[in-house]
């Protein structure tokens, strides 16, 4: 269970820092699937809309059709019947008195209907039709056999299909014909009729209408391509903004970020550094010390530290003042860090006029060199002293302590060495050095 959560949050840390460096590029990802998803939907949506169009324009006009047909049979064939010599068949047009039955009537007005409208084909089929119609009168294609057979066994549905006729992408719709009561007399009695055992409610025929679809997918796509438009100049806007707003707040934190480190920078250098005399303060020198003891302990190297102390410093300060007491700590400051060269070798205020040379690495021999080389320096400043009982210039005692460092030894060991040799050094006039060593000379 632990695992589990370990892992969530893990993988929960990582998405949010993926989702943080990455948010443009993301939100430009989600921005581009709504807008896919956006395009796709009113791709279809049109499509559809196309299609119920067409699907109630067909259902309107078929209605129409099947009623005037009917009004037709009911209110002039049936009455015109019982006047003499009128007879209302097919082949109405040879015969003297004739004029058309319903079924007739209805195909002949279809046929007009087709001549004046652009493209739409009216048409009504049967698998009986009056031997006058024999060429035209059945299905005529594999859609045409499909919709008789499916509405034979579904009268009251309808069907249809979008498909190509010749080279028009058309939408095809059928219902079926029912026999009448009014019409099955007729059509059981005429010598012509094919079939004379019709029943009142049988799929006589199929009425089927065929309306090409180019003109409206045209306006369709035209709608369509000002949407697209609308849809892209609207997202290139937000992904604009976003990146300007995402710009601004990036270089906004990196300028905070760096105000910060400034800060933080300075206030560590202020937290380690002697106000002074600018040299590492006593509490970084024992950060250090220890620091470097270890390095020194697991490389079994020598450790050396020098402790020095300005001779006759009171006298200093009340012969020249405190101004020029703390002038000539800063010289003296000055020679030592010129003194420390090497990585790990530090030169820190101890305290007072007091100051601490940590030799990382640096034997007896070479840290009595640095020594030297210390007062040597120290006597060049020729800052006078005239109440000294060492120089009648400045002038430093120096202890110097080297130790392997080991579990048997401790830096404070090492400072208590440095500070006896110190002592030793002002017990024997001051300006000079004194070196302590445990090692085997
Ligand atoms: P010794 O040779 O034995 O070291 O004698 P000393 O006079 O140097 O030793 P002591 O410890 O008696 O005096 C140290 C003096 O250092 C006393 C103090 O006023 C002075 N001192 C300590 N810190 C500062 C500082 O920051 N500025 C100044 N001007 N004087 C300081
Ligand atoms: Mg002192
Ligand atoms: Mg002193």
């Amino acid at each position: 269970m632990q695992l589990f959560q370990a892992k969530t949050s893990k993988f929960l840390k990582g998405l949010y820092q993926l989702l943080y460096k990455r948010v443009i590029i993301i939100l430009v990802i989600l921005l581009g699937l709504g807008l896919s998803v956006a395009v796709v939907g009113t791709y279809y949506l049109s499509i559809n809309l196309v299609d119920s169009q067409a699907m109630h324009y067909s259902k309107v006009v078929i209605k129409t059709l099947n009623e005037t047909g009917r009004y037709y049979s009911s209110n002039v064939v049936d009455r015109l019947k019982l006047i003499n010599d009128v007879e209302a068949i097919p082949e109405y047009h040879s015969i003297s008195g004739g004029i058309p039955n319903p079924a007739t009537f209805t195909i002949e007005i279809g046929d007009r209907l087709s001549n004046q409208s652009e493209g739409v084909i009216f048409r009504l089929y049967s698998d009986y039709p009056f031997p006058n119609r024999q060429a035209t009168g059945g299905p005529q294609d594999q859609f045409e056999h499909a919709a008789l057979n499916y509405l034979k066994k579904h009268p009251e549905a309808s069907f249809h299909r979008k498909e190509r006729v010749g080279n028009t992408l058309s939408f095809r719709y059928t219902e079926a014909v029912r026999m009448e009561a009014s019409c099955v007399v007729c059509h059981n009695t005429l010598p012509s009729s094919p079939k004379k055992d019709w029943k009142v409610g049988q799929v006589r025929g199929i009425v089927e209408i065929t309306q090409p679809l180019d003109h409206s997918m045209l306006i369709a796509q035209d709608g369509l391509k000002t949407i697209y438009i609308v849809l892209a100049t609207i997202i290139f806007l937000a992904i604009s903004g976003l990146v300007l707003v995402i710009g601004r707040f990036r270089s906004t934190t990196q300028e905070l970020e760096e105000k910060v480190a400034k800060r933080t920078a300075a206030l560590n250098r202020l937290a380690t550094t002697d106000g002074l005399t600018q040299l590492v303060n006593r509490r970084q020198f024992d950060q250090c010390l220890e620091q470097e003891w270890q390095r020194s302990q697991r490389q079994q190297a020598p450790f050396s530290l020098i402790l020095c102390d300005v001779d006759c410093f009171k006298n200093y300060n009340d012969t020249y003042g405190h101004q020029l007491g703390d002038n000539c700590l800063r010289h003296v400051a000055q020679v030592l860090q010129n003194s420390v060269r090497r990585s790990g070798e530090i030169a820190a205020r101890y305290g007072g006029e007091e100051f601490a040379i940590i030799l990382p690495n640096v034997n007896s021999v070479e840290a009595t060199q640095i020594a030297s080389a210390i007062r040597n320096a120290i006597h060049q400043l020729q800052i006078p002293h005239s109440t000294s009982i060492a120089q009648t210039y400045v002038t430093l005692s120096m202890g110097i302590a080297t130790m392997i460092p080991s579990r048997n030894n401790s830096p404070q060991e090492l400072i208590k060495t440095s500070d006896n040799a110190l002592y030793q050094a002002k017990a024997q006039g001051r300006d000079r050095y004194i070196s302590w060593n445990e090692m085997p000379s």
